[in-house]
């Protein structure tokens, strides 16, 4: 089984390029691969008091994972071209992890589309708009609503991303700004790390309109692990995971979900899952219902992976 998770903050949560490898927190690399082959999304992520902040501190972990793409070129591969994605489906590295680079917050471009193409350059292939704050691009769901959703500055970052063949993840934006982005794309656009609001209310989970919006451009949401965004109790287990990846399937249909499990990103788990390493449980609950083997290969990893290989 291929798998493919959309979101995961161990870059904010080390200090050093071997600790992705192995650690004791929720992801690493060689628990990752324990499940079989593992394509990671790595999230540049940090709290601060202004953007410049945030920046400096998005790019000192970018640099960490560069570093490690760099010395450990048998155990990590960062994932720039189709050609290198198709490598890693195809040919099983029991100690090598594929990974792609997200940033969580558009601050790390400030005001600038040349950064954007810098950090293109790089490797960023997925931007989330936001975090928790508005920027100079869009309004956070958990913002002010300083701009009324998009920016004009972000219109033309949208845009740009798409030229580039940066995938744009609404993953934290406010519901003005995820309208204003179905609008403006002309791409698939993602939310790497939402769940469904019908199941439970949490503002970061999407509403059945967002989920068809998603659907309709051909992009792909990932299951957030976070308890309090599973259900309104805040005390999950594996079958809210597993209701969340139902509703949106039978909304519309098993081609639009996947993983975006928010591994150190997130406080706490659901009740059956310490780490990356049980992420086969859920497929083994999947396999056990009424899925098609077919189907649940997509869910597990090729939804997200036939996604990149599209926009690239
Ligand atoms: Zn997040």
């Amino acid at each position: 089984m291929i798998f493919f998770d959309a979101h995961c903050d161990i870059l904010s949560a080390i200090t050093k390029p071997e600790e992705l490898f192995s650690n004791n927190k929720h992801w690493d690399a060689d628990r990752a691969l324990s499940n079989g082959t593992f394509i990671q999304v790595l999230s540049l992520f940090a709290e601060g008091r202004n953007w410049r902040e945030i920046k400096d501190k998005m790019e000192a972990q970018l640099a960490r994972v560069l570093l490690a793409d760099k010395n450990y070129p048998e155990r990590i591969k960062i994932i720039r071209e189709k050609d290198e994605l198709s490598n890693c489906v195809n040919s099983f590295e029991p100690h090598k992890i594929g990974c792609f680079i997200e940033a969580e917050g558009a601050e790390i471009i400030g005001e600038s589309l040349a950064e954007l193409e810098r950090l293109y350059e790089a490797g960023l292939r997925i931007l989330t708009l936001s975090w928790n704050y508005d920027n100079a691009v869009c309004d956070s769901v958990a913002g002010n609503n300083r701009h009324n959703g998009l920016s004009a500055f972000g219109r033309q970052v949208v845009e740009k991303a798409e030229e580039l063949g940066i995938i744009i993840d609404v993953s934290h934006a406010s519901d003005k700004t995820f309208s204003d982005v179905a609008q403006v794309s002309h791409k698939p656009f993602i939310a790497s790390h939402s769940n469904c609001r019908s199941i439970c209310s949490h503002r970061r989970n999407l509403t059945d309109e967002q989920i068809k919006w998603i659907a309709k451009s051909g992009g792909v949401i990932g299951i957030n692990l976070c308890p309090d965004f599973l259900n309104n109790s805040g005390n999950a287990g594996l079958a809210d995971i597993i209701s969340h990846i139902e509703h949106i399937s039978s909304l519309v249909g098993t081609a639009y979900v996947g993983f975006g499990c928010d591994f150190d990103g997130i406080d706490s788990l659901p009740a059956g899952i310490s780490g990356v390493q049980d992420m086969g449980k859920i497929i083994d609950i999947l396999l056990r219902l009424n899925y098609k083997e077919e189907d649940v290969k997509n869910i597990a990893g090729l939804n997200f992976v036939r996604l990149l290989q599209d926009m690239q």
